[in-house]
């Protein structure tokens, strides 16, 4: 079990919310995997690009980001496929590209050709819940209060409220001992 905390961001890269939340990351020296929309990298290709040299990794959360219980198998691996394309065109060196479901709805038969397609499930332990109407304050003190050594802790780059609660909340989480790892480091 790690003890290090890990931050996992969904749903971009956004134009503007993803270049400042880069720059956060940096002051701090952190390093997170980027769930995105591959609809989004498409739109955001260089961003993308300066996210990987900054140090980060590209993870693929779908083409569209539709509820994938909904579609066929053949249709989620299609999508899968696409956007592990395009990742890898983007971040040639990244090797492994971690997946993670849209909306964080698995369904068993995608759980199997994931493993054996050797691609890296990775869900949450802890939601920040940064995508409902709550305050700064509120999300800051329930994260404060739940986050531990070992959890993947799950944020979306398309909305301000991750930079707003990230910039006061790393302090404190760090005041109290946390310390920030990469989940790539558990798959070298
Ligand atoms: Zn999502």
């Amino acid at each position: 079990m790690s003890d290090k905390v890990f931050l996992t961001f969904d749903d971009g890269p956004h134009a503007t919310i993803t270049p400042q939340l880069l720059d956060l990351l940096d002051q701090f020296n952190i390093s997170a995997i980027f769930f995105c929309i591959g609809k989004h990298l498409d739109e955001n290709q260089t961003l993308a690009q300066d996210l990987v040299k900054r140090g980060h990794l590209l993870g693929n959360h779908s083409y569209f980001h539709n509820q994938f219980s909904k579609q066929s198998l053949p249709a989620q691996i299609t999508e899968i496929k696409k956007v592990n394309q395009l990742i890898a065109e983007l971040a040639p060196k990244q090797g492994i590209i971690p997946f993670r479901a849209p909306q964080g709805r698995w369904t068993p038969l995608l759980m199997l050709w994931l493993i054996i397609n050797r691609i890296p499930a990775i869900h949450w332990s802890v939601d920040s819940l940064d995508s409902r109407p709550l305050s700064v304050d509120a999300i800051e003190e329930q994260l404060l209060a739940s986050v531990k050594g070992g959890d993947v802790v799950l944020f979306h780059d398309d909305g301000q409220l991750c930079c707003e609660v990230l910039e006061g909340l790393i302090p404190k989480w760090q005041a109290k001992g946390l310390d920030f790892g990469s989940l790539m480091s558990l798959w070298d």
